[in-house]
């Protein structure tokens, strides 16, 4: 089973909830680390790295010699990534989405593929429990390529905990797509509950089961929770905020190791959505 761990905004707590859930199960779990541009799992989970491996993604090479300046190329690009000036193809790396239509389109054969590096993805373990995330080069603007390569290491024999990035854009849905279960990670303020509206929206489009985590439930007010009620959403945990958990997030400590509860907390949430998935 592959569940997500997503949130509409950053600062949810999406992270803790991923890395709790995931070392609430043992070793026949697989963390997978889906937020690159910002991956800070391993800081709780402090897996042993045994492989980083440079991800790259296709951008185009022209070669003018064979180039006859017909414009195809820069016609078929979506994203302006391929232009056709007087004498010259220009090629604007960072905007190019590797969707391979430049290449298939030209009738000279005058591109070719080269590399652009976006970032790495490193793979570990600790006591059978295994890790992977990605590291996205700093300065890239592309995240996508990037988590689908994290998200090719997933091991489909363990149970996949996939903390997904934050928000409600391209990233998180390249992160999340694939999930059998979506956990919606939130908090009961304003902004919590307009952004959670948006994740539900985009996770309701993707027809995926999914269920609300209301963190630091005990602080604002009681929109998210009437919202759930009346959107008919299983609200699947509240977490009272609690200043040993926050300390103990701040020495990077997960819940479950600072008491056997959290520990029996997150195996029942398992248990729960094991029982809405159908498992
Ligand atoms: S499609 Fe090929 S031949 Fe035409 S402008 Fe582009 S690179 Fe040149
Ligand atoms: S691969 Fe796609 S996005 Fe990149 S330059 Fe070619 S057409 Fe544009």
């Amino acid at each position: 089973m592959k569940i997500s761990v997503a949130s509409g905004k950053g600062g949810t707590g999406k992270t803790t909830i991923a890395v709790n859930l995931a070392l609430s199960l043992g070793s026949d779990v697989q963390y997978v680390d889906c937020d690159v541009e910002e991956p800070n799992g391993h800081i709780f989970i402090k897996p042993n790295i045994l492989t980083t491996e440079t991800v790259g993604t296709p951008i185009p090479v022209v070669d003018l010699s064979k180039c006859t300046y017909c414009g195809k190329c820069s016609e078929i690009c979506e994203f302006n990534a391929i232009v056709v000036v007087k004498n010259n193809v220009l090629v604007f790396p960072e905007l190019c989405h590797s969707c391979a239509g430049c290449w298939l389109v030209c009738p000279h054969g005058a591109i070719s593929k080269t590399s652009r590096e976006t970032g790495v993805v490193e793979t570990g373990s600790i006591n059978g429990l295994e890790f992977v995330h990605g590291r996205l080069r700093i300065g890239e603007s592309m995240s996508p390529p990037l988590i689908r390569a994290v998200k090719n290491r997933m091991n489909r024999a363990k149970t996949v905990i996939i903390d997904a990035p934050p928000g409600t854009s391209c990233p998180v849905i390249e992160a999340i797509k694939t999930s059998d279960y979506i956990v919606l990670v939130t908090e009961p303020t304003p902004f919590g509950y307009n952004d959670l509206k948006l994740a539900v929206d985009m996770v309701r489009q993707l027809k995926i089961p999914f269920g609300v985590i209301i963190n630091r439930s005990d602080i604002g007010d009681n929109v998210v929770k009437k919202y759930c009620q009346n959107e008919h959403i299983p609200i699947l945990l509240e977490i009272k905020s609690d200043r040993t958990i926050a300390e103990a997030y701040s020495r990077g400590m997960p819940m479950v190791e600072l008491s056997p509860e959290y520990r029996k907390i997150f195996m029942q949430l398992y248990q729960d959505i094991e029982r809405s998935v159908g498992v």
